[in-house]
């Protein structure tokens, strides 16, 4: 892998939908390499077990991951890691990306850089990060065993990772700021049944406390009562949402109203030759399976665009 290399394609992330991308299109015979700006797997990475990808039943996020990587370097597909993209020129030809550690070129382009978790926002947040305010329950769970935890939001995430964290805590309070989950059914009650939870419902959390040791307390109001009181808790696990990859855009794909990149069905972007899958997109569907499937069309396209632009240069000779 240089710098000097012209790749057919450059896939921008390397969760589910960029691994997907690079098996597609190496396999396809493009020259072709995907830069992570952190470790191969993207929410993979955190998620404790995925069991709606068909076929890989009692599969951990991690053990996916690492089979997707696996079958994806198995086609020559270069990767490189902890490289975060800083810039990319999609107008010229070839494309250019600028990372953190490296410029690389490409007559492609795939984003596929997926989303991050939001901040809650509230003050103790950033100063008890790492103290007992996590994003990361299978990175961090086995840290409170037989303690008490507060899990904030009422998305799949929230009620899948509070339940993952019932293996170590003792109790697991979630606090939702409405009266209803915005959970897939199936983990709204899997959560409800388990006897280690409770939930904190119309209620936010507003203050983090932590003391020398870390997080001691959660301020907590009720939006409907207006009462704000402290509840104990030794860790926090914040999950209110996603936000896409999008900084090293600067503006130049065109976005829907939530900030996301706009697509046509086939991942085509309004940039001729630059494609997009996963949850970076605006895509309703945000799974390791659509992920997935958006990377092996994206992959497809870029195959095409490839061979076109190949006829073209070879007419013109
Ligand atoms: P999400 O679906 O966007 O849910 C975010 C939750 O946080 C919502 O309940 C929201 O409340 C709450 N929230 C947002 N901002 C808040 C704030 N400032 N203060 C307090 N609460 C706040 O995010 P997610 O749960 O991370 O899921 C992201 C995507 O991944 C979804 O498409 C989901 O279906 C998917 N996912 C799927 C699975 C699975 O299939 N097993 C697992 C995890 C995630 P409101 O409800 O009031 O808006």
């Amino acid at each position: 892998m240089s710098s000097e290399t012209l790749y057919d394609t450059i896939i921008i992330g390397a969760g589910p939908a960029g691994l997907s991308a690079g098996l597609y299109a190496a396999r396809g015979n493009l020259k072709t390499l995907i830069i992570e700006k952190g470790i191969v797997g993207g929410q993979l990475q955190v998620t404790h077990e995925i069991e709606n990808y068909p076929g890989m039943d009692h599969m951990t996020g991690p053990q996916i991951s690492d089979a997707m990587e696996e079958q994806t370097r198995r086609f020559d597909c270069d990767i490189v890691t902890n490289d975060p993209v800083q810039s990319i020129d999609l107008e010229s030809q070839p494309k250019v990306v600028k990372t953190e550690k490296n410029e690389f070129k490409a007559k492609t382009i795939i984003i596929a850089s997926g989303s991050e978790h939001n901040q809650l926002g509230v003050p103790g947040e950033k100063e008890n990060w790492g103290k007992g305010v996590s994003y990361c329950a299978v990175c961090d769970g086995a840290f409170f065993k037989d303690r008490e935890v507060v899990v904030v939001g009422g998305g799949s995430s929230a009620c899948e990772e509070g339940n993952f964290l019932t293996k170590f805590a003792k109790k697991v309070t979630l606090v939702h700021r409405r009266d209803q989950l915005r959970a897939e059914r199936i983990l709204q009650e899997r959560f409800k049944a388990n006897p280690k939870t409770d939930i904190k419902w119309d209620s936010v959390v507003t203050k983090i406390n932590g003391g020398v040791l870390g997080v001691e307390s959660v301020t907590i109001k009720n939006l409907k009562t207006g009462e704000e009181y402290d509840y104990p808790t030794e860790g926090v696990f914040i999950y209110v949402g996603l936000s896409p990859n999008i900084g090293f855009l600067n503006g130049k794909i065109d976005l829907d109203e939530s900030g996301k990149i706009k697509s046509s069905i086939r991942m085509e972007t309004n940039i001729h030759g630059v494609y997009v899958a996963g949850d970076v997109r605006d895509t309703v569907l945000k799974q390791a399976v659509t992920a997935a499937s958006d990377g092996s069309l994206a992959a497809t396209m870029a195959i095409g665009y490839v061979e076109a632009l190949e006829d073209k240069n070879l007419a013109s000779v």
